[in-house]
């Protein structure tokens, strides 16, 4: 059992209150850990340490942050093994997914901070003015529980890396990852108030944090509707806020199309981390004509997605499944429990509306699965005979559910895909390079995957529509915590 009792500000752990959240295992049920409930007080005294450390570390050279970036990467290389053990215990994901993804991927965003730091056009001249980009101040990060401290990393670090100073506070569905870091930065050495960890709940901690006045930006990942209140929270008192929120992402089939491949890459990318990821591919759009022969793969292609023991999974994902071609027909990819008994309970919520709203079950269903008696598993899920108004279709259900879409020529396949409130992330299918590009052309979302390629964590990450604004990753990433002042010269 992991416990934490203190939240991590001005360069020390400073003891809570008596309030604490209970983190549970989602393989059992268990409670596996405990952490403190943060108050108005624990995010007042975050923020002014912060905006004490702002100036000093503003005015640090690149250079030096850099390489305390780069022995805060090295702290938590050495700890990756107790940051995914932690992530199985509180996400649930599989053991090699948890190494290979969870912690991969921001070990990998990490690493790369010093050299984006050298490609920031911190200084140019227009006619007589020369543009700089300073720090943008105090930063906010709000983050969820799907892949923790993939999404931490990829606030914290370029906003450090450029000069601001944080405050963070991770979900309290899975915060120990993010206490193992602020055990990080504090041995890495950064100057104290440089990071501040406080943990809580969204309507405590979070909205005082969001409220606060000292505050430049906030940066939040997590639920659209979460996202609507920070967004009106932080209006107030006119913050900068970046945010990236839900989606029902479409993946667009073409009638030339290697559907066996697609159809199997599309299921891991809808069902990988139990469908709890917000670029899952939740729609699978395909021509009306080959919808049965999809239905019959998706089919037997769920038998590729065996529910596991986190814990205990050895199916071997290696880091390079990033850049594997994942899915391919017999490529076996785990499924762990999802979060919580909540999220369970919403997820086959989902599937029994779908059901009643007259949508056809081609896989799985809201029953538990067999040989799971604890813990909070669902089977993994298809519907086809969906029609584009049915909740299954709209809502992010973030579990691992995959609606079939059918559709009769490109022009209706685009339409459908672009039928949401959401645009984070899309993919397209074709046999034509050309054709494929044109109509990922026409796909209002953030991102789109043509031919079952893969994510890429140094391409500039964000939605269109009510899936948010701004942009994480990569360059782009340090380019959201930056000002830009105009210096009129004489
Ligand atoms: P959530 O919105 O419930 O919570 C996210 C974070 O916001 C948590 O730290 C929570 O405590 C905090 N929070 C909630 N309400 C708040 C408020 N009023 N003020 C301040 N803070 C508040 O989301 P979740 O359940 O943790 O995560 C799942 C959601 O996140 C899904 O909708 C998913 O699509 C989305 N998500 C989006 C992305 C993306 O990059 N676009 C990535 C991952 C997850």
């Amino acid at each position: 059992m992991e416990t934490f009792t203190s939240h991590y500000i001005d360069g020390r752990w400073q003891a809570a209150g008596t309030g604490r959240i209970a983190v549970g295992d989602p393989a059992t049920g268990e409670v596996t850990g405990e952490v403190p409930a943060g108050t108005a007080a624990d995010a007042a005294a975050a923020v002014a340490a912060a905006a004490r450390a702002f100036p000093a570390w503003s005015a640090t050279p690149a250079a030096d942050r850099g390489a305390l970036l780069e022995r805060l990467t090295g702290l938590l290389a050495a700890r990756k093994d107790r940051l995914a053990a932690a992530i199985v215990a509180e996400v649930g994901s599989p053991a090699s997914f948890a190494a290979a993804v969870q912690v991969g991927l921001p070990l990998a965003t990490l690493a790369s901070q010093p050299k984006l730091l050298g490609e920031v056009g911190w200084r140019r001249e227009v006619g007589h003015s020369a543009v700089v980009r300073e720090p943008a101040g105090v930063v906010v990060a709000i983050t969820p529980w799907n892949y923790p401290l993939h999404q931490i990393a990829a606030k914290v670090a370029p906003a450090l890396a450029v000069g601001c100073t944080v405050v963070l506070k991770p979900s309290e569905v899975a915060p120990l990852n993010a206490f193992l870091l602020a055990e990080a930065v504090h041995e890495a050495g950064f100057p104290p108030g440089v990071f501040n960890l406080v943990c809580g709940t969204g309507a405590d901690a979070g909205e005082h944090l969001v409220s606060h006045r000292d505050v430049d930006v906030v940066s939040f990942t997590g639920s659209t509707a979460a996202g609507r209140r920070i967004g009106a929270l932080a209006a107030a008192t006119v913050k900068q806020v970046h945010l990236e929120l839900g989606g029902k992402s479409p993946n667009v089939i073409l009638d030339d199309a290697d559907l066996e491949a697609a159809v199997a890459d599309g299921l891991v990318k809808a069902f990988v981390n139990s469908g709890q990821t917000c670029t899952a591919l939740s729609r699978m759009i395909v021509p009306r004509a080959r919808l049965a022969e999809a239905e019959q793969i998706a089919a037997s292609a769920v038998a590729n997605h065996p529910l596991v023991d986190p814990a205990t999974e050895t199916s071997g994902v290696r880091p390079s499944v990033l850049a594997d071609k994942l899915g391919h027909v017999g490529f076996t990819f785990a499924l762990g429990p999802v979060v919580s008994a909540a999220q369970r309970d919403r997820v086959t919520g989902y599937i029994r509306s779908g059901v009643e709203e007259g949508a056809r079950l081609v896989a799985g269903g809201p029953e538990r699965p067999d040989g799971f008696d604890r813990g909070h598993y669902v089977r993994p899920t298809v519907f086809s005979g969906t029609s584009p108004g049915m909740a299954i279709v709209q809502e992010e259900i973030f579990g691992p559910v995959l609606c079939l879409q059918a559709y009769d020529g490109e022009d209706e396949a685009v339409a459908l895909a672009n039928g949401t409130r959401y645009g984070l992330c899309a993919a397209v299918w074709s046999a034509d390079a050309d054709r494929a590009a044109a109509v990922a052309g026409r796909l209002r979302a953030g991102q789109v995957d043509i031919n079952g390629a893969r994510f890429n964590p140094f391409a500039p990450f964000g939605g269109y529509k009510q899936s948010g604004h701004g942009r994480e990753l990569g360059l782009w990433g340090l380019e959201a915590f930056l000002q830009t002042k105009s210096l009129q010269l004489p």
